[in-house]
Formats: C-alpha cells, structure tokens, sequence
C-alpha cells in the first residue's frame, strides 16, 4: 500500500520520511536489527553489573537533576521484594507509573540497591517479558514509535499482503506464509517463531538475489552466439608493445577472455581485482582482440571523468588503425559519434551512461565491458547487452571479494581474479587521526607538498545542510584555501558541469593544481601518478572498501602513498573498522571484513545496481540457504511455463529494474 492510502499521523509520516519508508511494504521489512529478551529478574538474583529486569511500586516523587546542554539525571525510589531501591534514568525528566504505582524498570544493577534504568514502562509487567525487538533508529525517534508504526501498518494492509514465493518451494522448505513471517519477526511469541521467521524471510532474501542474477544473464543463455575468431600472433604483438609486461594474473585473465570470445556460448564473466591491479590493460587485450575478431566494442565507465582518462589511455595503446570514441552526454560530438558507431565507422566506443541511450545503435557489437561494474544497474547493463547479438560481457570490480565467496553468490557467472599486483608497487601508508580536523598533520602535509607531491582532501558531501553534520567539501575548500598558500587549490564535486570538472581535473594532473578538495566522485579509476597524499575527513561515514578504493588514487606511481583518516568517533566499532584499513592493503581482506560488518548491499553495490540486498541473510553464515535459494532460481528460470513461477519471476525483475538509476 501507498503511504497515503495508511493514513498515518503527521508524526508517523515524519519518521517514514526520515528512515526512507516509501510504503508498507518498506515499513513491514524495516527489521529490527537485534532482540532483546527480558525475564524478570528475582531481587536475590541482582548482581553488580548485571541486567535486571523487575516490577517495582512507586514511593516516592521522582527529582531531576539537571547539568549542562539539555542533559539531566532523574532519582526515583521503588518497592520491590520487600527492598527498597533507587532508580536513576538519564535524560528523561518525567516518570510516569501505571496502575497501582506500578513501574517497570530495565536497568542495570550497580549495587547497594541501586539502579541504572535504561528504560521503564508503565505497563504490565507480562507485556515487556519475552523476546522483544530493537530496532536501528534516528535521533528523535523513539523504539516504541516504530515498533506502534509496524503493527498499525501491520493491522492495516495484513489482508493485502501477498506471498508471491510459490507454494511448492515454500512446502519443500518447510517456510512459512510470508503474513506469518513479517507478523513474527516484528512481534515473535517465543525464539521458534522468530527462528521461524527469519528461515523465512532469508530465504526470500537469497531467492529474490539469485533471481536476479538469473535474469541479469538473461535467461536466453542457452542461445549460441557466432565464435569469434582472429589471428592470435596479432595480440601477441599486440601485448608486447604495452609499456608493461602483464602480471601472471593479467595474463590468466586475458586466456579466460580469449577461450570465451572462441566459444558459442556468450560469455558472461567477472573480472575482480583490487584497486590498481591493472584491469584497464585486461580491457584493452580484450577489446582489442574483439576488433581482431572484425566487432566493434564498448567499455563503459561510471563517471565522466574515467570514460575520459579511460579514453585518452585507449588512444594512446591502440594501433592507429583502431579508430577509437568517446560518447558522454556532455559530448558535443556525440551525433557525429551515433552516427559513426551505426555506420560501423568507430571500433571501439568508450562512454558513460549515455551509452544506452536508445538513440546509440551499433553496426555490429561484440563485447561490452562495464568497468566498476557496482555503479551500474541491472536495466543499463542489459539495454547495452541488448544493442547486439553475439555479445561478449564482462564486468570489472574493484571490490574483490574472496573467491570461494564469489562463487557462492555469482553462481555459475564465470570469474578470473587478479590477485598479484603489478611488480613495484609502494603501497600506502594509512593512519587514524582522532579528530575530525588536520591541524595536528598540517606540517606532514606542507612537508608533502614541498617535496612536490600532490593531495587530495575528500569529504563526504558538498555542501553543509541541515541533515549533514559532517564536514563539507565547499566549506573545507574555503577555510583551507589560505592554509596552504602559495601552494594552489581547486574544488570538485559532482554538481560542476563537465567542462568545469574536465578542466580542474587536468589542472591537477598537469600539477597546476596541488590541492584537490574533492567528493567521492574521485573514488574509482582517477590515475594522478604525482598525487600521493589522501585525507579523509569524516571516515566513519565510508564503508571500507569506499575508502579502500579511495586511497587507491594515491598509490599509482613510484611513490609510497599516505592516507590520513580523520575521525572523531567514539564508537569502538566504527574505530575497529577504521583500524582494519590500517592495518592492511589487501583489498580482498577489506572487502571481507567489510562483509562480515555491513552485509554485502553495499559492497556489491547491489543498493545501486537494482538486485536485492540481504537485510537479514548472512553470506557466511547461512549456507545451506544460499545453496537452496540458488538452485531454485535456476528451477524457475527453468520452468518459467509455470503460471506461478512467471509470476514471481517478473515481480522480482520488476523490482529490479525500478531500483536500478536511471
Ligand atoms: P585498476 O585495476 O584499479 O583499474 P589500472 O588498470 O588503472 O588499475 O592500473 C593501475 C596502474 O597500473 C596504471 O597506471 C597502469 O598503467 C599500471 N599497470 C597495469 N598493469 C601493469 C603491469 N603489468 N605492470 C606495471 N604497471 C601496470
Ligand atoms: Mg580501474
């Protein structure tokens, strides 16, 4: 249902607002994110230290104390067991008891009869007894806000919710109605019908992902394409006139290439490497070799300025005879471009998004390569798929994950691993600085710099609003300008039209610029070999394989990089993760710990790409989910003359293809 059709409070809607609820479905699946279980505690039982829960009577009126900022501590006395105990809560300067004075309090025990309450209820006790669910929430928003929101949505729209996981798989699993599953995992009775639940509704989760991933293929994968052929000596020169010799992992990547561009059957692959390892030059064999085979091909590139840097580097390796283009929307040769790809007249076309446009047709396309494949969604990789009929597909990602894992989650899509680095690589440096500020590295950097190095600075937005309390790329920008005086600074983010971010992008390559305030649009492929110094202002709001990827800009060249974190956290486990990145440069290891800590959405950038993301399913933990959900995509795939089967399967690409940007 419609958020407008639930008819909620002013105040309900402001939360669905706040957490990105579009409707009542976003509200069902807002999953709490761990559960609480609360047994009452018998005062004998009161250990220091200890959680207590308990039902106490009210006898005295409770005093609030009140300190600086809008904080206060509030004392109340209780009768429990015959003693009697102080509770003290914090900023909550109102107690309100139920029937009979009665109070519940969750708390800790600190000893001496005293209490620390982290919450209480004027309730009957067995409503706040068993298993009950916490939810992520926003300042402001209060638990029992959302879990009322839930159920009233709940009440609402029960009758409309339909399963649309068809009846034998459900059977065959031994799953329970999804009616049951969302009532249950907001409001379980016991630890089985929450187990219950999340059997259920993981299972989904994986199912709908794999799906996906089925229809991502295409399910025409059982049509042939026409085996490519072209003389192998004319690579192999090819390859030897690159300014480098390939790695041994290059080279292995490049075999899978070649077998698949002989065979019939369409080739499909991931190629995963970490950041730097050299899969541009894999593209390039691989495009070359699809001119070789007399087909035009596409690389394209999630932002204008690598489609350009990628391009620039196609002119510079390709033999003369390639002819070689670039189609941006900003392009203003783009007609000429359309043009000339229809006529067969550009061998290899370079570009953005606008590569999908309807308007862009191709003579006779035989590979796509989508580089950073994670910025794509699932609707643009297939319209550029579709533009041809003996297409070869590749994806390259820079968020490696390990293998054993890629296989379980891409399932039968064929993979080749960069796992060496190109011989000479520096590595970077990566240091926690505890606060969100460089005055105490402002001589490192002026060190840097005089040594004539160059530095990015990088904040998570652009500009400071209402809902942003971090630190803005416009307003670093300002206060910073003077700070390194005489040493030149620009700003680039993402709302500059392209000439302005072509033009500050080649005044730092050309070191005209030494300093470059920048959002995340840096953060894949941008190749500034001279600038070796990263800082990283509000760290704690990146995932780590963004930050990994970040810092990989500053280990291009023959120079060590430096990265510097700047973070005022106090949260230990946002300070753990940072502590990975300092501790390691392998990219495989940070994707998986990213994994383990955030869930893959977004490392796969499958929140962008269109394809479901687990809320609830854990790749390392649930198996033996994975391994059923996956073979029953392929089933319905298999089967899609089955009425219900279809059905499911067109809601899931649906789905898919609305989330995928546009
Ligand atoms: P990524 O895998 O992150 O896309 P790139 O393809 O941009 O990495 O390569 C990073 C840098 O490494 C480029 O400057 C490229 O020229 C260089 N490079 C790639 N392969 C090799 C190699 N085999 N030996 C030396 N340098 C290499
Ligand atoms: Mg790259």
């Amino acid at each position: 249902m419609e958020l407008s059709q639930l008819k909620l409070t002013a105040k309900r809607n402001e939360i669905c607002k706040r957490l990105d609820l579009k409707d009542s479905d976003d509200i069902l699946r807002y999953y709490p994110f761990k559960y609480e279980q609360y047994s009452l505690t018998a005062y004998k039982d009161f250990e220091i230290g200890e959680k207590v829960v308990f039902e106490g009577e009210l006898i005295s009126s409770p005093s609030t104390f009140r300190f600086k900022g809008n904080r206060s501590r509030t004392s109340f006395k209780v009768l429990y067991e015959e003693e009697v105990i102080t509770v003290s809560i914090f900023n909550r300067p109102w107690v309100k008891s139920g029937a009979d004075d009665k109070i519940v309090i969750v708390g800790k025990y600190e000893g001496n009869n005293k209490v620390t309450a982290t919450s209480f209820y004027a309730k009957d006790i067995n409503e706040i007894l068993g298993i009950n669910p916490i939810y992520s929430i926003r300042e402001g928003i209060k638990q029992n806000e959302i879990k009322k929101l839930v159920l009233s949505t709940y009440e609402k729209c029960k009758d409309t919710i339909i399963d649309e996981i068809p009846e034998d798989l459900l059977n065959e699993h031994h799953l329970i109605d999804l009616k049951t599953a969302l009532y249950n995992i907001h409001c379980p009775a016991d630890s089985l019908s929450l187990k219950k639940a999340l059997a259920r509704l993981k299972y989904e989760e994986f199912l709908r992902f794999y799906l996906a991933l089925e229809a991502l293929k295409g399910s025409g994968n059982q049509v042939l394409k026409e085996k490519k052929e072209f003389d192998i000596n004319e690579l192999k020169k090819f390859i030897k006139k690159l300014p480098f010799d390939l790695t041994a992992d290059q080279m292995l990547s490049v075999q899978d290439i070649i077998n698949d561009l002989r065979s019939d059957k369409p080739m499909y692959r991931l190629i995963q490497g970490d950041v730097g390892s050299g899969k541009t030059a894999v593209a390039e064999v691989g495009l070359y070799a699809n001119y070789l085979s007399g087909y035009q091909g596409a690389l394209m590139a999630p932002t204008e300025i690598l489609a350009k840097q990628h391009y620039l580097s196609f002119l510079d390796i390709m033999p003369k005879n390639v002819r070689v283009g670039l189609l941006t929307s900003s392009n203003k040769d783009n007609s000429l471009i359309k043009d000339k790809l229809s006529r067969g007249e550009i061998d290899i076309v370079i570009g953005t998004h606008a590569l999908f446009q309807e308007s862009v047709e191709f003579k006779k396309l035989g590979m796509v390569i989508a580089d950073e494949q994670h910025r794509f969604g699932v609707k643009q990789r297939r319209a550029l798929k579709d533009k041809g009929e003996s297409v070869d597909f590749i994806l390259m990602s820079a968020t490696p994950i390990p293998r054993t894992l890629a296989n379980s989650l891409y399932g039968d899509m064929s993979i080749s691993t960069i796992e060496t680095m190109p011989i000479g690589r520096k590595g970077c440096d990566t240091y926690r600085i505890n606060k969100n500020s460089i005055v105490d590295i402002i001589p490192d950097l002026k060190k840097k710099l005089d040594e004539g190095r160059q530095i990015y600075i990088i904040a998570s937005a652009i500009e400071n609003s209402e809902s942003y309390a971090g630190k803005d790329a416009t307003g670093l920008y300002n206060s910073l300008i003077d700070v390194f005086a005489p040493y030149k600074m620009a700003l680039l983010h993402g709302k500059l039209s392209s000439e302005e971010k072509d033009e500050i992008m080649s005044l730092f390559n050309d070191n005209k610029v030494q300093i470059l305030v920048s959002t995340t649009v840096v953060e894949v492929g941008v190749n500034v070999k001279n600038a070796t110094v990263m800082v990283i202002y509000d760290a704690d709001r990146f995932g780590l394989s963004q930050i990994h990827q970040l810092r990989g800009r500053v280990q291009r060249g023959n120079y060590k990089g430096t990265c510097y974190l700047l973070s005022d956290t106090k949260d230990p486990d946002t300070s753990k993760r940072l502590e990975v990145l300092c501790s390691t440069n392998d990219g495989f290891k940070i994707s998986e710990a990213d994994l383990k800590l955030r869930g893959p959405g977004d490392i796969l950038g499958t929140r962008q790409s269109g394809l479901p993301t687990f809320v609830l399913g854990n790749l390392f933990e649930d198996t033996k989910i994975i391994e059923a959900s996956k073979k029953d995509a392929k089933r319905i795939v298999e089967n899609l003359d089955r009425e219900d089967y279809i059905h499911f399967y067109q809601s899931i690409l649906a789905k898919a293809l609305i989330k995928s940007i546009d």
